[in-house]
């Protein structure tokens, strides 16, 4: 079974300037693409209500054109959407495919094997947090396009969550099901659709044991270096393997899980080597940040700086270590 998003169109996607169609005016609303490229894991649909056909304000082909531009511009970030299910009626026809209805997503879970109730509805509209109830799926209701308008009717059909915009959506998504957390094997391809949507990776790895301001300050300014900060956090054999059998004291789900509280870190993912370089091969990241107790000449260095990034180290705290935690003084210094 496959878990979906299914997107709303016109004031979710792209700009919404009243019945769209026209593929000049076409653009994407900020932070679309950067939350698409997040979802990875799930399969895209969107979901349209076109009235504008059924009303003689623009054909079918017009709606059809219009895609096939937006399409495009996608696939230029690696997005890719399975299917467009479009409602061509007008209210008044009194369809059975218009949105609230779920008649499209039930198609979806037949055609494409979806489990509604791991899948979502985005959209700026209260029919499509109503399409979600009706469907099963979690709703999250958007303030871009009309979103403002509805904000006292959609409250009380009880979104699953209320979005700034496309990207905390997203974000919101990838907490919830704790999906900040990828799998080491899917990293590669990752990083890959980060850079090809113009994202600057930065890279930083360790223990992140018991978590102290250090490791605090070390992240954010991590995350200063770039746009999108992926965790390498080493597994609890490959922490045995570097700090003896005593550590760590909590297990690598545990200490990924708090990694990914943090707003600053984007992804973490669990590498099991003794050191990161098979992981930076494959991610390749603008800038790696280190602590600067390793020094410029970190082991690091070679594989960032053969792939064009560079290395940047972030004075660490002094005090501030698991090591000093474990042995009881650890917020002796202020
Ligand atoms: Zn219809």
């Amino acid at each position: 079974m496959e878990k979906a998003i299914f997107l709303d169109r016109d004031g979710t996607l792209n700009e919404d300037s009243g019945y769209t169609y026209r593929p000049e005016s076409f653009s994407l609303l900020p932070g679309v693409a950067e939350g698409l490229v997040r979802l990875k894991g799930y399969k895209l649909f969107i979901v349209t209500n076109q009235s504008g056909i059924g009303r003689g304000y623009y054909s079918e082909e017009d709606m059809h054109e219009y895609n096939r531009r937006m399409l495009l511009e996608l696939e230029r970030w690696g997005i890719r959407i399975e299917k467009i299910y479009f409602c061509p009626h007008t209210p008044e026809e009194g369809c059975d495919c218009r949105k609230p209805s779920p008649k499209f997503l039930m198609q979806a879970q037949q055609e494409y094997s979806i489990d509604l109730g791991l899948s979502y509805v985005i959209g700026d509209h209260p029919g499509d947090i109503l399409l979600a109830h009706n469907a099963g799926c979690r709703g999250i209701y958007l303030l871009t396009g009309h979103g403002g308008m509805h904000l006292e009717e959609v409250r009380k059909i009880n979104p699953a969550y209320v979005a700034a915009d496309f990207k905390q959506a997203a974000d919101f998504i990838l907490a919830e099901n704790g999906e900040k957390v990828i799998a080491r094997e899917k990293v590669q391809d990752l990083a890959d659709s980060l850079k090809k949507a113009g994202k600057k990776i930065v890279t930083l790895n360790g223990a992140f044991d018991v978590l102290h301001k250090g490791h605090e300050k070390i992240l954010s300014e991590a995350k200063k270096q770039g746009d999108i900060l992926i965790v390498g956090l080493n597994s609890d054999a490959s922490v045995r393997s570097n700090k003896g059998p005593e550590r760590p004291v909590n297990n690598q789900e545990n200490r990924a899980r708090m990694l990914a509280c943090f707003e600053f870190v984007d992804f973490v993912t669990i590498f099991d080597e003794k050191t990161p370089l098979d992981l930076l091969a494959d991610i390749r990241p603008d800038v790696h940040v280190n602590g600067s107790e390793y020094g410029p000449n970190c082991i690091e260095r070679d594989v960032v700086e053969q792939n064009g990034g560079r290395i940047y180290l972030v004075d660490r705290i002094a005090g501030y270590s698991t090591t000093n935690l474990l042995q009881g003084q650890g917020e002796k210094t202020k």
